[in-house]
């Protein structure tokens, strides 16, 4: 599914739009250049989803055109949710891992198998925060180490072996 509307202009970082009156402005919960307005109480929910924080490029300027004509902007309860988590600081940018949680990963990893802290670095891989470094360094050690204890005993058993012909 194309979008031939696309004129293929990249946004600035974050891009935002007034609920009022549809100017662009850099920050949400900034005030507006266009109009003055500043959102207060529960419209900085709805201003946090006029930006790009919540909507992508191509429908926060279906809003504008919408703002534009005087339609309202009525988000859908999903994204005015997202916004209220990015408002109480509850969005989930940063995924992390608590220190129990990686001592858990390392003894799974050593009494399981490292796959499994693979697969935790594998799903976190894109997610933004610290969460897929601390994955890898939960279980890089254990793999390399059950790697050396592995080679190392197949000499050990090979080189009993040897020495018992
Ligand atoms: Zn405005």
């Amino acid at each position: 599914m194309g979008s031939p509307s696309d004129h293929g202009q990249e946004p600035p970082a974050g891009l935002a739009i007034c609920a009022r009156c549809a100017a662009e402005k850099d920050l949400p919960l900034g005030r507006c250049p266009g109009c003055g307005h500043v959102p207060a109480a529960e419209e900085r929910e709805l201003a946090i989803v006029c930006s790009t924080r919540i909507l992508d490029v191509a429908a926060l300027r279906a809003a504008q055109e919408r703002i534009r004509r005087g339609e309202p902007v009525r988000p859908t309860s999903a994204l005015r949710a997202q916004a209220r988590a990015v408002l109480t600081g509850h969005a989930p940018t940063l995924a992390r891992f608590t220190p129990r949680q990686v001592a858990g990963l390392v003894i799974a990893n050593v009494v399981l198998t490292p796959l499994l802290g693979y697969a935790v670095w594998f799903r976190y891989r894109t997610r933004p925060g610290p969460a897929a470094r601390q994955a890898l360094v939960a279980t890089v050690p254990v793999s390399l180490a059950l790697l050396v204890a592995l080679v190392g005993w197949r000499l050990l058993f090979v080189s009993v072996v040897e020495t018992a012909h």
